[in-house]
């Protein structure tokens, strides 16, 4: 059985609106490739402006009653849908695997993760409560938080899975009716998960997916005047302008953008645990990760050594089809191999040859070198740009002022990850650095239950853990005069 069989991938692909498989309204059709073979897997309809009015349109009709049901009804069939995923995981992480190209085992976490949100957002469902508010004796008054409406959800490539999970789950929840906009090169997740949402009991017309290029469906969806909210997860230009044309509808708007993450290691750090977290930092999904940390800052003490031994485990990463068991599979598509080339081939002229990797591998795919940069200077263009592939620059810095000054000294502001056995040095670095998210002796070491979103440049809001509900409603007060009338 060919690999694409196994994950049940069909030929063709048409948009998922008001319950079922629609036709785009143009004949337009744009071929999903496995990036770790260039072989085309599935040709999807492209949706139009018309499309995207019709999405919402739907979503409007489904929201006046999804919203009135009792929230217990949410909780059990969002309940309903998380076991649908988890059934379904072999299958939808193959998928992921196929288009994104990542290692089968990262595939098949992000699914439990995609599962675990609705499963998460189930439980919040029935208990999103307004407050009273002691005015004085003559007045009652009470808040309650309202769902917005349609949400719209922008979705980018590198974890398309997960990520539509994570702002349509906690939107569904707080009683929103969703329109999707899969990335070009990743809509097949997007579909299957719709079509097991409708199957595990979803009404129809509250999740809709548009697949289509961004400035097309995507600019539609984003300028539509009857959206509600605007979740974007992307680059940070395509977010500022979406945030721009949402602004002429005075439309609620999240951006969750890029990073270029800093990554520390002192000296009293346990060795084998900054050495494993650096790892995983920069090469998982092969550096396609918003919160790479892709910029390491080593103390000069253990600088070498620490590097000599990163070079030997980089050197050792068997990279190949993500369907193998392998550490690193391809990046997404020959147009971000090309980018991110571009980027090693400015590092060369900036610092001089990386210290390992630097070269696409010579076969079909696009497979790219695990690859390091050391000594690299804070100006530089490759400590500055998200590069958003498995490249990583190396800086070191001389004591504890020097290390938080390099790790804010970037426009972005996404996470951060600190080695050190010494406690207060921890809680110093967690309090200075600018950073969403602080990892301690550990990369990635949070979850769907903890708060994730950028400071300066790389967002505006928080997606995941409780605080995601207030994106997907709005709060009203209440205010009654109950004071005798005689
Ligand atoms: P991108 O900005 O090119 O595209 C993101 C999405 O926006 C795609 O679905 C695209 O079709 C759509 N789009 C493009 N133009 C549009 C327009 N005019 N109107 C509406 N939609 C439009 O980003 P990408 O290359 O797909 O993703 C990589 C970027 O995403 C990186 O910068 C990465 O850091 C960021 N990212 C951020 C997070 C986070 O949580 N902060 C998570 C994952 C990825």
């Amino acid at each position: 059985m060919s690999k694409k069989a196994l994950a049940a991938v069909s030929d063709q692909y048409d948009l998922w609106i008001g319950g079922d498989e629609r036709p785009a309204g143009s004949d337009d059709q744009l071929a999903v490739v496995n990036p770790a073979t260039e072989e085309p897997l599935a040709d999807v309809a492209m949706g139009t402006a018309d499309d995207a009015d019709a999405a919402v349109e739907n979503a409007r009709d489904a929201f006046e009653s999804w919203h009135r049901r009792p929230p217990k009804k949410r909780t059990q069939i969002l309940t309903d849908i998380a076991a649908a995923i988890r059934e379904k995981n072999n299958q939808l992480a193959r998928i992921e695997t196929l288009e994104n190209g990542k290692p089968l085992g990262e595939a098949e976490d992000q699914v439990e993760r995609c599962a675990r949100h609705f499963e998460y957002y189930a439980g919040i469902a029935d208990k999103i409560q307004g407050e009273s508010i002691p005015l004085s004796e003559e007045y009652v008054d009470y808040t309650v938080r309202e769902p917005l409406g349609v949400t719209a959800h922008i979705v980018p490539w590198n974890v398309p899975i997960y990520l539509f999970a994570r702002s349509v789950a906690p939107a569904l929840a707080a009683g929103n009716a969703a329109v999707v906009k899969p990335a070009e090169e990743t809509p097949l997740g997007a579909l299957e998960l719709a079509r097991l949402a409708s199957e595990a009991g979803l009404p129809d017309g509250l999740l809709n997916v548009v697949p289509g290029y961004g400035n097309e469906a995507g600019a539609a969806i984003t300028g539509h005047p009857d959206v509600n909210s605007i979740t974007f997860t992307g680059s940070g230009p395509t977010g500022t302008a979406v945030a721009k044309s949402a602004v002429e509808n005075v439309t609620e708007t999240h951006l969750e953008l890029g990073g270029k993450s800093p990554n520390v290691v002192f000296p009293d750090a346990d060795w084998e645990g900054a050495l494993n977290g650096t790892m995983t930092a920069i090469f998982t999904n092969a550096g396609q990760v918003c919160s790479a940390g892709s910029r390491l800052l080593v103390h000069e003490d253990i600088h070498e050594e620490f590097v000599d031994d990163l070079v030997e485990r980089a050197e050792s990463l068997d990279v190949g089809s993500g369907l193998k068991d392998v550490d690193m599979g391809p990046l997404v598509s020959e147009a971000h191999l090309e980018k991110v080339l571009s980027y090693v081939d400015i590092g060369r002229e900036e610092v001089g040859e990386p210290v390992t990797g630097g070269n696409a591998l010579d076969r079909d795919g696009y497979f790219v070198e695990p690859t390091v940069f050391d000594d690299v200077p804070m100006d530089t263009r490759i400590a500055q740009e998200e590069i958003f592939g498995p490249v990583l620059t190396v800086t070191p810095f001389a004591d504890e002022g020097e290390a938080i000054e390099l790790a804010n000294a970037t426009d972005y502001g996404l996470v951060a990850g600190v080695y050190t056995e010494n406690v207060g040095r921890a809680h110093r670095f967690a309090r200075e650095v600018d950073a969403g998210q602080i990892y301690i002796n550990e990369y990635f070491a949070s979850g769907n239950e903890t708060p994730f979103g950028g400071f300066k440049r790389s967002g505006i809001g928080r997606e995941n853990g409780i605080q995601a509900i207030e994106n997907y409603t709005q709060l009203k007060n209440v205010c009654l005069n109950i004071a005798p009338t005689e």
